[in-house]
């Protein structure tokens, strides 16, 4: 049952404050080991980036492209055992860019059988990358960047270089001067078995979510923005939530991270050095979505489950984010997404600049916005033929949607760049009682990565709070 702020009770151990994969994983499993949790949620929705909406007679699922199975036993450890049932395998991922068009199933299987037959990719070079991914190790000094991974196997090849980062920088927003272990862990991730979604949707996990943090204890306010964290004798007390003091031992913040320490701690709390590496910290892109419903009674063919498409003539991960767009991923939702309903709906992403929308006009943003969907329509069209007769809803997110909804900084969708995962991980050794869990550092974002950091920083919550 979702409470309202002043519904709630005056003290808890620990308040989790935003309600995406890793603050709901998080809040769970701290009430699972019996401490006191309120999970407080600015937005009147759970979900965070993980979201959908319906709009007439359509669900539309804003994250649910695909994750790797090891959502399953996220699902199943920290969660319950129906919802690790829920995850089903996504059957075909095709790529159709002027260099390539290729239908996989996202393993390392198939993905070999392409680099070999498609590509012509010598296989012991293709084994060699396979291993050397698989022997990357996160605590090792390796300072290579994705760059000179690449370069070290498939040197001038750019064809390859766009099937195997391609997906990879729609993922995360990663670019090849990213740290490679990022890459291999990301990557690696999804082609031990696939891509997975939840069948049921997005609305049916949070839900399903929601009535599980319920019978575990935790108290839920939706429409509760943490404002302020209360410090005392130097540790968390407390935070302020719309206003009202609610007294806790500690804070988990599943927040932007700079927001976190920037302004609802404030830098009085920070000694100099700590200070100085909080602000090197990069806030990773935004994206923009456009968003199809067909009219009831309309069908297509299946044509793939998601669809990396480009125009543009080579890999270019500037390009990928560039206000000219050139490239999009389409998710497509067929009924059996939802079984027993009949609803067609298609999404695509763009990865996107937030400086390229803020400053526009009221009239601009509406006419960009309108461009973006036309656009998307022209393109869609190419792999379902007449599909703009079909259409009987369309609607567009940018930057500033994903800001409005989730309080992001510039509205990123994938946290910090790499450097953010020190300052998240280590935030509680500089503050006392304050914790973070969330998309940062490339690694920690996806459903999987935030569902799982959610996990790892609670248990750090889990010793806070049992010697204090
Ligand atoms: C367009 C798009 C498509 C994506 N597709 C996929 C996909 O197919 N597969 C995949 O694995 N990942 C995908 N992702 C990424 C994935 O959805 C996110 O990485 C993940 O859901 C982030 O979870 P999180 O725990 O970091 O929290 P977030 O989802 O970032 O949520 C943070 C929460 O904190 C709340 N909050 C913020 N400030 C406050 C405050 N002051 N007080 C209270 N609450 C606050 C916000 O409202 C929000 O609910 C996608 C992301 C985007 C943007």
């Amino acid at each position: 049952m979702l409470k309202k702020v002043s519904n709630l009770e005056e003290e808890y151990d620990i308040i989790v404050a935003g309600a995406g994969l890793g603050g709901l994983t998080a809040a769970n499993v701290l009430a699972k080991r019996g401490w006191k949790v309120l999970l407080a949620e600015q937005h009147s929705m759970l979900g965070g980036l993980a979201t959908y909406f319906k709009r007439k007679g359509h669900i539309f699922d804003v994250a649910l492209h695909g994750f790797p199975i090891g959502m399953k036993k996220t699902l199943r450890k920290y969660w319950s055992k129906e919802m690790a049932e829920k995850i089903k395998q996504v059957k075909s991922v095709r790529f159709d860019n002027p260099q390539f068009s290729v239908e996989t199933t996202f393993t390392e299987e198939d993905f070999t059988r392409i680099l070999v037959e498609d590509l012509n990719v010598d296989k012991k070079t293709v084994n060699e990358f396979y291993k050397e991914l698989a022997n990357m190790n996160f605590f090792d000094e390796n300072q290579m960047n994705n760059r000179e991974l690449f370069e070290k196997y498939f040197p001038d090849r750019n064809d390859v270089v766009r099937l195997l980062m391609e997906p990879i920088t729609y993922a995360n927003g990663s670019t090849l001067d990213e740290p490679a272990i990022t890459y291999g862990i990301v990557f690696s991730n999804f082609m031990s078995k696939g891509v997975y979604t939840f069948e049921g949707g997005t609305d049916l996990m949070l839900d399903m979510m929601e009535k599980e943090l319920t019978k575990n204890g935790v108290d839920i306010a939706t429409c509760a923005k943490v404002e302020e964290i209360v410090m005392e004798d130097n540790k968390v007390a407390g935070a302020i939530i719309n206003g009202k003091k609610i007294k806790c031992k500690g804070v988990m913040s599943n927040g932007n991270l700079l927001k976190t320490i920037n302004e609802w701690l404030g830098e009085d709390y920070l000694t100099k050095e700590f200070s100085a590496t909080v602000n090197k910290v990069r806030l990773n892109t935004s994206s923009s979505q456009v968003y199809i419903g067909l009219k009831k009674g309309e069908s297509f063919d299946y044509i793939g489950d998601l669809l990396f498409t480009s125009t543009y003539p080579e890999y270019d991960a500037a390009k990928l984010i560039d206000k000219n767009i050139t490239s999009r991923t389409f998710s497509v939702y067929y009924p059996d997404i939802r079984p027993g309903t009949d609803d067609y709906t298609i999404v695509a992403s763009m990865n996107s600049k937030y400086e390229d929308w803020i400053d526009l006009s009221k009239e601009e943003y509406k006419e960009k916005k309108q461009e973006l969907i036309d656009d998307t329509i022209k393109i869609l069209d190419k792999y379902i033929p007449g599909i703009a007769d079909k259409i009987d809803y369309t609607e567009a997110a940018t930057p500033k949607t994903f800001e409005r909804y989730t309080l992001h900084g510039k509205g990123s969708s994938f946290g910090t760049k790499f450097e953010g995962l020190d300052v998240s991980m280590n935030l509680h050794k500089h503050i006392n009682g304050l914790f973070h869990a969330g998309s940062v550092g490339i690694i920690m974002s996806g459903w999987l990565g935030a569902a799982n950091y959610g996990v790892i920083m609670a248990n750090e919550v889990d010793k806070y709070l049992t010697s204090n």
